[in-house]
């Protein structure tokens, strides 16, 4: 485990806009604070949700398609448009996005796991490359697919041996209320019934797994020993802040 290599998630709705599109402000904003941390030694993989979103938007569609294959079209079309956004971004501050797009097949895979360790090792190991992890929707079905990013972003953090796994979406943390009012709940060490039946009943609309899918990646990632936090992206500068120590959100530091 690398203490200062980080894995960060963003979710599709810390990165949309209210109508659904691709909020190119709060893009460049991440950005901005993912290259200050790059510039202070972290090294930093960034797990992306939003192709579909960005999907919708360039062709014009009203609603999510139901269909699979509607669906995996719209990954295609949304994920170039998702990375171009990155990369305008990245640009700016010298760097470079990477793409890399995994499947569950992939992930079970032990050449496959290797080879993207290791493609993501050679990236890191430059400075100058953010590699940006989605799951490969366009070819990933219903039953085969790891479906949510929170997952995906905890296989990304023992792929690569990472010391934190950071969770940014547009929620506070885990609350001490299902309905994810209450109180913020800053530090859990064991994940018990109590820990997921308030997880329990957050999915909404908006975002995929809810708070069941990020306890779950928590506990993943928790098997290479880094901790998870998760926090809100909108927060200023929620990144530093985390590196400093002194954010609001909801940290896991579970036993391996
Ligand atoms: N892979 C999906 C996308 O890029 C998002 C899945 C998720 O948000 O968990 O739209």
């Amino acid at each position: 485990m690398k203490k200062n290599r980080w894995v960060v998630k963003l979710g599709t709705g810390l990165l949309t806009r209210k109508t659904g599109e691709i909020d190119r402000k709060q893009v460049g904003l991440l950005v901005g604070q993912v290259a200050r941390l790059m510039a202070e030694g972290i090294e930093i993989v960034l797990v992306s949700s939003g192709a579909i979103a960005a999907g919708m938007t360039a062709m014009g569609l009203e609603e999510r398609p139901r269909a699979t294959t509607g669906l995996q079209a719209c990954a295609t079309i949304g994920q170039i448009e998702l990375m171009s956004e990155y990369q305008r971004h990245l640009r700016k501050h010298d760097l470079l996005g990477a793409q890399l797009l995994l499947t569950h097949a992939n992930l079970d895979s032990r050449s496959c796991c290797r080879n993207a360790a290791q493609t993501l090792e050679h990236l890191l190991a430059q400075r100058r490359f953010l590699p940006i992890v989605n799951e490969n929707d366009a070819i990933a079905s219903e039953e085969i697919k790891v479906g949510d990013n929170d997952r995906l972003s905890a296989y990304a953090a023992t792929l690569v041996g990472a010391g934190k796994l950071i969770i940014l979406s547009s929620v506070d943390g885990l609350m001490t209320s299902t309905d994810g009012t209450g109180e913020l709940v800053p530090l859990v060490k064991v994940v018990d019934d109590k820990i997921r039946a308030l997880a329990a009943g957050t999915a909404s609309q908006r975002n995929v797994g809810g708070m069941a899918t990020k306890v779950l990646a928590a506990e993943i990632a928790a098997t290479v020993g880094a901790e998870t936090i998760i926090a809100n992206g909108r927060a200023p500068d929620i990144l530093p802040a985390i590196a400093s120590g002194d954010f609001r959100g909801t940290v896991f530091r579970l036993r391996a």
